[in-house]
C-alpha cells in the first residue's frame, strides 16, 4: 500500500503506509477517487499543522478484502471512507461516548489519508454508496456533514435569513441545503466566478464584489439583517464583513473545509453581542449526507472543480498551491486513481 506523503514543506514523495492492521474488524479497500482540498494545500506549504502522512481529504473505493461476517460488507461493494475518526482514548471515548470525543483524528492531518491505491479501514467507518449516489457527489459527503453542523449549531428554522460569506464550494453545498430545509441563504461573494456558480445553482440571493453587502442585506431583510451568519474562513473575507450583516445577538458559525488561520477583529461583534461559534465537528452526518444526495437535496453538478491523474500529484499540489498564492483562492481537484 503506498501514496503521496508529505515529507516536508513542498515536498510529497510517494511512500508505504504507516497504516499496521492489527484488528480483525478491518477491510482493505481499493481507493478509485480522492479529493485534494484547501486542507491538503496548506499542509503542503506548511500554513496547517499535521502529521507526516499521505495527504488527501476525501475518499471512495472498492472494498478488495473483507470479513465475509463484517456487517454485510462485501467485496467489490463500492464504498465512502469516513474521514473522521474517534480517538479511542480520550475520556468520554473511554466512557464509551465516542460521540463526544474531544481528539477527532482526520484524514490526511492526523493519519494517513486516500492518495493512495489502498486503505485499511474499520468497518464502522465504511460506509455503502447507493447506485444512485454518484462518485463525483460522494466526494463531497465530507463537506455536506459539514453543512449539517452548521445547521444544527445555528437551530436554523423555516423562513430564517442566513448569510453566507464566502462562496466557495462548500459555500454552496450550505446554501443548498438551507433552501431544503426552507430556510432563505443570501450568498455574499468577493468572486465573481463563485458569485456566477451560486447563480447557475438556483440560489437566489447572492451578492458579489460590487455590491454594498449590507446595504442589500437590510433591503432584503426589511432593515433587520440576519439573525445566522455563516462566516467561511476559506475565503479571506475580513470577518468585519460578516459581523455588519447579523442582527443584535444573532448567531455566527466560523467554520470552512480548511481549519485556516485567519486574524479577527472582535470590536463590532462585541457591540452587538454576537453569539460565535466554532464548527469543525461533523462526525456521525455522514448516512444523512447520503441520504441528501440520494434524494436530490442538493445538487453539485454545478460546483467547480479540475481533475488529474494520480500520477500527477505532485504538480496538482504545487499549481494549485501556486493559484493559491496568486489569486487567494483554489477550488478542490478529483483524483481519478483507475
Ligand atoms: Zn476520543
Amino acid at each position: 500500500m503506498k501514496g503521496w506523503k508529505i515529507i516536508k514543506p513542498f515536498l510529497l514523495k510517494e511512500s508505504e503506509s504507516n497504516e499496521t492492521v492489527d484488528s480483525t474488524s478491518i477491510s482493505k479497500v481499493k481507493i478509485t477517487k480522492a479529493l485534494i482540498t484547501l486542507s491538503d494545500v496548506l499542509r503542503y506549504s506548511d500554513e496547517l499543522d499535521g502529521e507526516s502522512v499521505i495527504l488527501g481529504n476525501s475518499g471512495i473505493g472498492v472494498i478488495s478484502e473483507t470479513d465475509a461476517n463484517l456487517f454485510g460488507l462485501e467485496k467489490g461493494q463500492r464504498v465512502y471512507i469516513e474521514p473522521i475518526v474517534t480517538c479511542g482514548t480520550c475520556e468520554n471515548c473511554k466512557k464509551g461516548d465516542d460521540s463526544h470525543c474531544t481528539e477527532l483524528k482526520r484524514a490526511g492531518i492526523d493519519f494517513d489519508g486516500f492518495l493512495c491505491d489502498f486503505a485499511t479501514v474499520k468497518a464502522e467507518n465504511l460506509f455503502a454508496l447507493p447506485d444512485s449516489v454518484a462518485d463525483f457527489n460522494a466526494l463531497f459527503l465530507d463537506q455536506i456533514s459539514l453543512a449539517i453542523s452548521v445547521v444544527d449549531k445555528l437551530k436554523i428554522q423555516k423562513g430564517d435569513y442566513v448569510a453566507i460569506v464566502g462562496a466557495n464550494n462548500f459555500g454552496n453545498i450550505l446554501a443548498q441545503l438551507l433552501i431544503y430545509y426552507q430556510a432563505v441563504p443570501i450568498v455574499v461573494t468577493n468572486n465573481l466566478e463563485d458569485y456566477k456558480i451560486a447563480k447557475d445553482s438556483g440560489i437566489y440571493y447572492v451578492l458579489g464584489p460590487d455590491d454594498n453587502w449590507q446595504k442589500e442585506v437590510a433591503n432584503i431583510t426589511s432593515a433587520r439583517m440576519t439573525k445566522n451568519v455563516v462566516y467561511i474562513s476559506d475565503c479571506d473575507i475580513p470577518t468585519t464583513k460578516a459581523f455588519a450583516l447579523a442582527s443584535f445577538n444573532a448567531g455566527i458559525a466560523y467554520t470552512g473545509v480548511s481549519n485556516k488561520n485567519n486574524s479577527v477583529s472582535f470590536a463590532q461583534a462585541i457591540k452587538k453581542q454576537l453569539k460565535i461559534y466554532f464548527i469543525n465537528n461533523k462526525h456521525g452526518n455522514t448516512a444523512a449526507s447520503i441520504n441528501l444526495i440520494a434524494n436530490k437535496a442538493i445538487n453539485l453538478s454545478n460546483l467547480k472543480l479540475d481533475t488529474a491523474p494520480y500520477d500527477k500529484v505532485p504538480e496538482v499540489l504545487q499549481n494549485m498551491q501556486k493559484t493559491l498564492e496568486e489569486k487567494g483562492k483554489i477550488y478542490e481537484t478529483v483524483i481519478d486513481l483507475v
